[in-house]
């Protein structure tokens, strides 16, 4: 039997801190700030944005919401950035995407300032995170190394599969875990054998976006599992992309779907929101 790793109580407990952290920055006369661009009306980007907005309020952070209909015009969203780049009362600013097809995602990524690119995905960020010196780092990745640390998982020396290689979770995940040593393989949708060379795997980290993908075959007995995807099945309800019944007799920790790796990626926002101003406002 595994141990569940509680998400949502190691999420509620960091956020705790955090709010400590805003409310001590008030009283210097400092209110850390994030502004939020949304683009389009429909699909769970609405949820995403919502959930975020709520733990901002929570924690006692200034927090805006910048919505834009779906055929807001590239330039109109880039001038938009270029106000809160200049803007002091936002520390964080976070394009939530995806972005519709005519807008450049890249482009609009590249046009946050990198100090205020609270999610980790300005290029510059993610390339101080490969190259070992990382200032922000993908917020999803990183809520998952806090769940090593917090479980007492230990890292050095173990071999780690990530399958999935997106830049936003499998390529940060996989630098997380090498600067923890961890020996790091990555797995895609081309990767021969999956299944045999996840069985090589003590550490297991799914994110490839495809309901109860994983089951036991994958699994070599006593390993970490961590769940990162969020599918919904034919009922709506929200699944992994493990088949978390099947493996979790045999795994030494595993995440759940819902309230695994979900709220940690939105306390990590939160915190390298903080972070963020006290580099602005302090100087840190
Ligand atoms: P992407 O769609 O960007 O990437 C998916 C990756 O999975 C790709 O690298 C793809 O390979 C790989 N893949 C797809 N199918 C298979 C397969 N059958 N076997 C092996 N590899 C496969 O997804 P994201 O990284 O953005 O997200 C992944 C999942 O995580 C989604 O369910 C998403 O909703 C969830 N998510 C959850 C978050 C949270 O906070 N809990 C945050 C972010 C994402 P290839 O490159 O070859 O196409």
């Amino acid at each position: 039997m595994g141990t569940i790793i509680n998400g949502k109580e190691l999420a509620e407990k960091l956020q705790q801190q955090t709010a400590s952290e805003v409310k001590a920055l008030e009283a210097q006369g400092i209110r850390p700030g994030l502004v939020v661009l949304l683009v389009g009306e429909e699909g769970p980007s609405q949820i995403y944005v919502k959930n975020k907005q709520l733990a901002a309020e929570r924690i006692g952070l200034r927090s805006k919401v910048m919505r834009y209909p779906a055929d807001v015009s590239e330039l109109e969203l880039l001038e938009a950035i270029e106000t809160f780049n200049d803007d002091p009362a936002y520390h964080g600013i976070l394009v939530q995407l995806p972005l519709p097809k005519h807008i450049d995602e890249e482009k609009v990524l590249l046009a946050i300032d990198p100090h205020k690119d609270v999610d980790g995905f300005h290029p510059l960020n993610l390339g101080r995170l490969f190259a070992g010196v990382p200032e922000t780092i993908p917020c999803t990745p990183y809520g998952i190394m806090k769940m090593f640390e917090a479980y007492e998982i230990e890292l050095a020396g173990k071999r780690a599969l990530i399958i999935g290689r997106s830049n936003i979770v499998g390529k940060p995940m996989a630098h997380l875990l090498l600067a923890a040593d961890a020996t790091v393989t990555i797995a895609h949708s081309k990767t021969k054998n999956l299944a045999a060379l996840a069985r090589e795997a003590d550490i297991l980290v799914v994110a490839i976006g495809q309901g109860n993908f994983v089951t036991q075959e994958f699994i070599k007995p006593g390993a970490v599992v961590i769940d990162v995807g969020m599918n919904r099945d034919a009922n709506g309800k929200l699944q992994g992309d493990v088949n978390f019944a099947e493996v979790e007799p045999l795994a030494s920790f595993i995440t759940p779907v819902p309230r695994g790796v979900g709220p940690m990626t939105i306390t990590m926002l939160m915190q390298q929101t903080v972070e963020a101003c006290r580099r602005q406002e302090l100087g840190e």
